[in-house]
C-alpha cells in the first residue's frame, strides 16, 4: 500500500506495522488504569508431580479484560507493560495477589509467579518480595519465581546478585521457557536454579520433528545430573505424557492436566489435591 506524505510525494508503507503500533498505543494507555479499575485478575494452572501423581501447586497467569479492547492476551500486553515500565506496578500487584491466594491453599501447595526482567532488576526487588511475604503471611518456601534466560544475558552480574538475595529469603527460582533463549550453558548454570521448565515448543514438536525427542531427553538428563527437577510445559496429549514418564521427567503442566482456572476452582483443586476440574477423571488418573 502507498501513502501520501506531507510534501505531496508518495511512499510505500506497511499497513500492518501501522495497525500494530496503534494497538500497542491503546494497550499502553489502557494498562495505566487497569489496576485501579480492577480489570486485572489471576488464573491458576496446575503443576503436577509425574512420579507421585499429585498436585504440587499452580502457576499464576495474568489476565486483563480492558473496557475498551476486551480480553487482551499477556503475550500482547506484557511486552508493552515492560516497555512503558508499568510492569513494575503490575508485577507488584501480581505477586501480592498470588501470595494472598496461596495462603488459602493447604500447605505445601505452592504458587509460581512470572517475574519480568524489568521488575527483577529494580534495585529494591528483594525488599519488595520480603514485604509482600510478610504482608500476606505466605511461607517463602511456597513461592517460586519464574524467570527467563534473557535476564542472564543482558545483565548477568546484577541478575545473579538479585537471584541470590531471593534464594536467601527461601524463595525458589525456576528457569522458564528453557531452550528458547541464547544463553550459554555456563551462564545458565552459574546460578543454582531450583527448576528447569522446558519450553512447550519442544513438546509441541514431539513426534513431528526428530530433534525434539533428543532435546527433551537431553534437558531431563541434564537436570537429573545437576539434581534440578525438570518440568515439561504444554503437555496436551497422553502420548506426550507417556513419553515424559518414560524419560522420568519430574513435573508437568499443560492442558492435559488442566487449563488455567479461576481462584475459586484453584482453591477447590488445592483442597482435593487433584488437578482436574472433573474430580472423577482426576481420581482415575491418580490411581491408574
Ligand atoms: P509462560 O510463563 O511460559 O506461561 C505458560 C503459557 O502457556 C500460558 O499462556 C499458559 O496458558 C500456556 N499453556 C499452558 N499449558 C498449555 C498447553 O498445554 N498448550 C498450550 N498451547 N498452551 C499452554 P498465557 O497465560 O497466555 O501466558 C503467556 C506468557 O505471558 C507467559 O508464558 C508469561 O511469559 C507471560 N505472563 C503471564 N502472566 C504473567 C505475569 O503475571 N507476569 C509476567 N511478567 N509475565 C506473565
Ligand atoms: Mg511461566
Ligand atoms: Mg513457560
Ligand atoms: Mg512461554
Amino acid at each position: 500500500r502507498s501513502k501520501k506524505l506531507q510534501d505531496g510525494s508518495w511512499c510505500w508503507y506497511d499497513a500492518d506495522a501501522d495497525e500494530d503500533g496503534r494497538r500497542r498505543g491503546q494497550i499502553a494507555i489502557g494498562l495505566r488504569s487497569a489496576i485501579t479499575e480492577g480489570a486485572l485478575r489471576l488464573v491458576f494452572q496446575p503443576q503436577i508431580s509425574m512420579k507421585q501423581r499429585r498436585l504440587l501447586g499452580f502457576e499464576a497467569l495474568l489476565r486483563w479484560t480492558s473496557p475498551q479492547l476486551g480480553e487482551v492476551s499477556p503475550a500482547d500486553f506484557i511486552p508493552v507493560a515492560e516497555q512503558t515500565g508499568i510492569i513494575v506496578d503490575i508485577g507488584d500487584w501480581v505477586l501480592r495477589q498470588a501470595c494472598r491466594e496461596a495462603t488459602q491453599w493447604p500447605a505445601p501447595t505452592g504458587v509460581a509467579v512470572n517475574v519480568s526482567p524489568v521488575q527483577l532488576m529494580r534495585p529494591n526487588f528483594a525488599e519488595r518480595l520480603t514485604e509482600i511475604l510478610a504482608e500476606t503471611g505466605l511461607e517463602a518456601s511456597r513461592l517460586e519465581i519464574e524467570i527467563t534466560e534473557t535476564i542472564l544475558i543482558e545483565n548477568p552480574g546484577q541478575a545473579l546478585l538479585v537471584l541470590r538475595k531471593i534464594k536467601a529469603l527461601g524463595v525458589r527460582v525456576a528457569m522458564d521457557d528453557f531452550g528458547t533463549g541464547y544463553s550459554s550453558l555456563s551462564t545458565l548454570f552459574s546460578f543454582p536454579f531450583d527448576k528447569i521448565k522446558v519450553d512447550r515448543t519442544f513438546l509441541n514438536a514431539l513426534g513431528r520433528q526428530a530433534q525434539a525427542t533428543s532435546v527433551i531427553e537431553t534437558v531431563i538428563e541434564l537436570g537429573h545430573k545437576l539434581s534440578i527437577p525438570v518440568l515439561a510445559e504444554g503437555v496436551e496429549t497422553d502420548f506426550q505424557a507417556a513419553f515424559l514418564k518414560d524419560r522420568r521427567c519430574d513435573e508437568a503442566q499443560g492442558f492435559l492436566y488442566g487449563r488455567p482456572v479461576d481462584s475459586s476452582t484453584a482453591h477447590a483443586l488445592a483442597l482435593s489435591g487433584t488437578w482436574q476440574e472433573d474430580d472423577a477423571e482426576a481420581l482415575a488418573k491418580l490411581t491408574a
